[in-house]
């Protein structure tokens, strides 16, 4: 028998019981179940959030890389986060792939029609194994006009580079340069060699905050979108932005620590326990 933690309410009155936080998220579907949307939905269901996934491209790949993807038609996407928007309270919004540049700026025309809700910026432009999810031309249309909606951007090293135009960059040169667009800005440090993992975060105001971690063996399919959508659902869930980035770390590390690999490539982040019994 599952236990969920909710009272045994009669069939019903089941519907009064309040519901969990509901986070919107706009990203990319991956049919090897590694990242994107199913990447999505299980760290959400992990932080007790309601994940309510809206498809912005779909991708043929598995663990080893990508091999193609199409973007959904704007009018798709409009509509299917609209029936979310005009059903459910959205605690908070979470981008992964959105694929080319019209799709940043109809994430724009949703975001509208949400002012105040946080909003974390996955800048996703590769897969895991290399492959391109996106142009470069995107990441600069995210630059220069998501991130003044966003909350948080989450770039690993590489993507920041890109975004900052830096190809030798520093992360601390990356953020410099990204600041000016964004309130806070998480570099990840996963794609290093040093045998541990500096993940830094900036603020507007020239703080910096390091959280710092062991290297773990291996390479994962999915890390950034977990970390992402556990960063939003803890937002949604009202944590402040501070300790809501530490929490999210630190899951996503032990998801990475007790990784699978259900294919013949990267590791899966296992985001859900197994034995529910
Ligand atoms: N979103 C989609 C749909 C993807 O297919 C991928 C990678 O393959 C990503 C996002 C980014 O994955 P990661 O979290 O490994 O950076």
């Amino acid at each position: 028998m599952i236990d969920f933690g909710l009272p045994d309410y009669p069939r019903s009155t089941a519907r009064l019981a309040p519901s969990r936080p509901v986070v919107l998220c706009l990203s990319g579907h991956d049919p090897s179940g590694g990242a994107g949307l199913q990447a999505d939905i299980e760290a959400l269901l992990a932080q007790c959030c309601h994940a309510a996934p809206a498809v912005t491209a779909l991708t043929v790949q598995d663990t080893v890389d990508v091999s193609d993807f199409r973007v959904l038609d704007r009018d798709w996407v409009l509509a299917q986060a609209h029936a979310v928007i005009a059903d459910m309270p959205v605690a908070a919004v979470k981008l992964g792939m959105l694929g080319s540049v019209e799709m940043v700026d109809t994430v724009l025309m949703i975001m509208d029609k949400l002012p105040g809700v946080p909003l974390v910026c996955d800048p996703v432009l590769r897969a895991g194994g290399g492959g391109a999810l996106g142009k470069e031309d995107v990441g600069f249309a995210m630059r220069e006009r998501l991130f003044a909606v966003s909350t948080i951007a989450t770039p690993n090293l590489p993507e920041a580079r890109i975004l900052a135009e830096l190809p030798e960059g520093s992360a601390d040169q990356c953020a410099e340069k990204l600041l000016p667009y964004i309130e806070h800005l998480l570099i990840t440090g996963g794609h290093g060699d040093e045998s541990e993992v500096h993940n830094r975060l900036y603020l507007r105001d020239g703080s910096r905050h390091d959280f710092t971690c062991a290297r773990l063996p291996g390479s994962y399919h999915g890390s950034g979108c977990t970390l992402a959508s556990t960063l939003a659902g803890r937002l949604a869930l009202g944590q402040d932005l501070i300790g809501a980035v530490k929490t999210a770390l630190d899951y996503t590390w032990r998801t990475l620590r007790d990784a699978e690999q259900p294919g013949r490539g990267q590791f899966v982040p296992r985001r859900l326990p197994l034995d529910f019994s």
